[in-house]
């Protein structure tokens, strides 16, 4: 579902340009309200959210999907954690649809779909890894990895039930907005993908805003 935003990025209380294959991991406080901007299109934000209090409370595709009733994430959908409460609600998007169930990029995934030498390339799961090493006070660590959100990405579910990476339908511009219903760790790996289509093949920066 569109659904366009009234903020204006020179009220942001904070923004960031985060590169592909780069990380995010930052607090939203509970009231703020959070964009992800897909600067030059075709991109994918591979995301964690998770309880600033108490991180082993995390978003959870699969109650959030089951309570909603649909595989897809849009404006409207409330993200529910491994407990059932609300963490985060999609107040704007103008991509119109956000998948969760595909999965982040990882080198044991590239070399499974694609070929043994793409096992070097840097994936999503290493930036996560990274991110939670390098941000001690979280108090994380891998096992704290669980399953996330694709915004921006578009994998289809097939009528048999089957998923395809598929060419983006996001464009330079376009946007999915957040606003936080408890104080929230945002962690964002920026997709260094080149072998599949979620990206066209060419990673680009995104930029993060931050609303008071
Ligand atoms: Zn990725």
């Amino acid at each position: 579902m569109i659904q366009h935003s009234h903020l204006l990025a020179e009220h942001a209380v904070r923004s960031d340009v985060v590169k592909a294959g780069d990380y995010y991991m930052e607090v939203v406080k509970a009231g703020q309200t959070i964009r992800i901007l897909d600067i030059e299109g075709n991109q994918a934000a591979d995301t964690l959210f998770y309880n600033a209090i108490d991180p082993s409370e995390r978003y959870s595709a699969v109650d959030t999907i089951r309570e909603q009733g649909n595989v897809y994430l849009t404006a409207g959908s409330t993200l529910l954690s491994n407990e059932g409460r609300a963490m985060l609600e999609i107040v704007a998007d103008t991509c119109g649809r956000h998948d969760t169930v595909g999965g982040a990029c990882a080198t044991e995934s590239n070399t499974v779909r694609y070929a043994l030498e793409k096992k070097c390339m840097h994936a999503c799961r290493d930036s996560w890894l990274l991110a939670v090493a390098q941000n001690e006070h979280f108090g994380m660590t891998k096992r704290d990895i669980t399953h996330n959100i694709n915004f921006f990405m578009n994998v289809p579910v097939t009528a048999e039930g089957g998923l395809t990476f598929e060419d983006g339908i996001s464009g330079a511009g376009k946007y999915v907005e957040l606003k936080a219903q408890m104080d929230v760790i945002v962690l964002v790996s920026n997709c260094p993908q080149l072998n599949n289509p979620c990206n066209a093949y060419n990673p680009t920066p995104i930029e993060i805003l931050v609303w008071n």
